[in-house]
């Protein structure tokens, strides 16, 4: 689409001050695909040159402008490290409905900064307890929580002038068994629910992720494995009305059941003796 009240596109290093009409540019998959007439300038994060995928000892970071084709060519390789948790972002990446075209050019940050519902990546950087690296126009940084970087549908915690630097995956979240159930109402449609569960197998505990169902993550998290019921009640409670998507896609009401549904068969896999 175009974007005809757009004037400008200066290179993403620039620090020219922050004003109204100014729109970090990624993969452009998102920005291009609606209308943006309050838009006047885009400022263009392709020229970073950060490595998308770095390997530490304590966990994975993914650049904001690594893409989704890079992470999961990362995750689907054979014998490299964490593979309970490279398979948890290869299920997610796979979830972004869409092309490989789409796959090659839009980016890990552009998933998590347009903030919506169905953000995949918004879901394994939740699952995975990751920290989100948010840069100023000064170059000072603050970390976020995932689980706390996206308030809303399309809405984030990124105040005026500040991006999406990297996620930073820690290597014990890595480490855990892991479980993806997904719906959505075509093979390469949209995720209308997904689910994803983390279980610690040394400490017990099991924490169960549903996107896609809610306008933002939501999360439920129990010491050990709990009982079909004790899961129930708990994303009852969770799931309140005003946090599940109601859209073309689908009734919130169905979301919230399909949440629960898929968070089941979450629970039944990880309760599994290995
Ligand atoms: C056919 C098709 C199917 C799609 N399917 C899905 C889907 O299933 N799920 C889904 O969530 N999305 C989907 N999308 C939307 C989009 O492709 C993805 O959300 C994609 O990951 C966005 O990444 P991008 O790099 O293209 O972001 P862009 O379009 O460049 O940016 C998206 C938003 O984030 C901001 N932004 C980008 N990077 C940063 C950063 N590092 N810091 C701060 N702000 C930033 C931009 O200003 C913009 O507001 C689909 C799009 C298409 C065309």
């Amino acid at each position: 689409m175009d974007l005809t009240t757009v004037r400008e596109i200066v290179d993403g290093r620039s620090r020219v001050p922050w004003r109204p009409g100014d729109a970090w540019l990624a993969g452009g998959t998102a920005l291009f695909a609606e209308p943006g007439p309050h838009l006047r300038r885009l400022r263009d994060l392709t020229t970073w040159d950060w490595q998308p995928v770095t390997v530490t000892g304590s966990g994975v970071e993914v650049a904001a402008t690594c893409t989704i084709a890079e992470l999961l060519s990362f995750a689907e390789a054979p014998d490299g490290p964490w593979p309970a948790g490279r398979a948890l972002i290869a299920r997610c990446c796979r979830a972004l409905s869409s092309s490989f075209k789409v796959w090659n050019t839009a980016t890990v940050g552009g998933n998590l900064c347009a903030g919506l519902p169905a953000g995949a990546m918004i879901s394994l950087a939740v699952a995975l307890r990751g920290t989100c690296r948010v840069r100023g126009l000064d170059g000072r940084e603050r970390t976020v929580p995932a689980a706390e970087f996206v308030t809303g549908a399309g809405l984030t915690v990124l105040r005026p002038g500040e991006l999406l630097r990297a996620v930073r995956l820690p290597a014990a979240a890595l480490a855990e068994r892991s479980a993806v159930r997904r719906v959505s109402t075509h093979p390469w449609g949209r995720s209308v629910a997904l689910v994803t569960g983390t279980h610690d197998p040394v400490a017990g505990g099991l924490t169960v992720g549903v996107t896609a169902a809610t306008t933002r993550p939501v999360t439920v998290c129990f010491r050990r494995v709990p009982s079909a019921g004790e899961l129930r009640r708990a994303l009852r409670e969770a799931l309140t009305s005003d946090l599940l998507t109601e859209d073309a896609h689908g009734r919130a009401e169905w979301r919230r059941h399909l949440a629960e549904h898929l968070a089941h068969e979450v629970r039944c896999e990880l309760a599994e003796e290995r």
